[in-house]
């Protein structure tokens, strides 16, 4: 689905975006995992490169809010993969604190990575796509359209997420740049193994198909995005969240 295409995904070391980057090699792509840090980013495209290796993939490790870097990182993969076709921003940073004790420099941490990076990575894709045209997808939350009871900064960065998504659609639909979203329920990483089973459970029980989703049920949606059988689709924030309303 996604044969000779050149991608950029962003937090693409681990859990869901390791499924995506998993998922774009199966289906064709070139891929340019972007990591926290140069250990784990080459650690992951090592193992990823015994799997696939016809597939050319590189690691990368900007600092995702910082122009400079983002824009030395892209050239960077630009220039190796021959172009950039589609962009996942799909780093995120979560955080559960109550209002009451949430610390101003914890709410600028995640506000930071889940949305200032992802306009500074968007921008930078986006005047590399300009000409040829591209998608990019953003990874939001179900909790973006729902709220969550504590940690404040993680949904209302989703939510911005969301916001920026449908704008930018807007403003890129000229250049044929695809701007979409998708907005996973409560998904089986490393991000959840943290929560206790007393918050888990009552979640479960609430999901229709009564269980998280895993990385993969999240990965194929972004397969489905990325390719052109969504050639017409845009400004989408997509659920896959087991019709969890909650
Ligand atoms: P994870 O913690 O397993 O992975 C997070 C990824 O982000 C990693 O690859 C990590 O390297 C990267 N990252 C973290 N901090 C970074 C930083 N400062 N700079 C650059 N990269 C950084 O999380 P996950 O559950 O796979 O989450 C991936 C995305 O899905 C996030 O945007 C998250 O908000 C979203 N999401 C997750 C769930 C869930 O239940 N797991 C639900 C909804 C949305």
């Amino acid at each position: 689905m996604l044969k000779g295409k050149k991608a950029i995904v962003t937090g693409g070391t681990r859990g869901i975006g390791l499924a995506i980057v998993s998922k774009f090699l199966e289906n064709g792509a070139d891929v340019a995992v972007c990591g926290s840090r140069k250990e784990t980013a080459e650690r992951a495209v090592e193992q990823l490169k015994i799997k696939f290796p016809d597939r050319k993939i590189l690691a990368l490790y900007p600092d995702l809010s910082d122009p400079a870097s983002v824009e030395e990182a892209f050239d960077f993969a630009c220039k190796e993969l021959g172009g950039l076709d589609v962009l996942v921003n799909n780093a995120g940073l979560s955080a559960r604190a109550s209002l009451f004790d949430y610390d101003y420099a914890e709410f600028e941490k995640v506000v930071n990575l889940n949305l200032n990076a992802v306009f500074v990575c968007a921008q930078a894709a986006a005047k590399r796509m300009k000409e040829t045209g591209g998608c990019i997808i953003n990874t939001s939350s179900m909790v973006s359209k729902y709220g969550q009871p504590a940690g404040v900064a993680y949904p209302a960065s989703k939510f911005a997420v969301n916001g920026l998504t449908l704008s930018l659609a807007r403003e890129l639909g000229p250049y044929n740049i695809r701007v979409n979203a998708v907005a996973p329920g409560v998904t089986n990483t490393d991000m959840v193994a943290v929560l206790p089973k007393e918050v888990i459970a009552p979640i479960v029980a609430q999901i229709p198909l009564r269980r998280v989703g895993e990385p993969e049920d999240v990965a194929n949606a972004f397969l489905f995005l990325a390719s052109d059988m969504a050639s017409y689709i845009t400004g989408a924030v997509l659920p896959v969240d087991g019709a969890a309303r909650s």
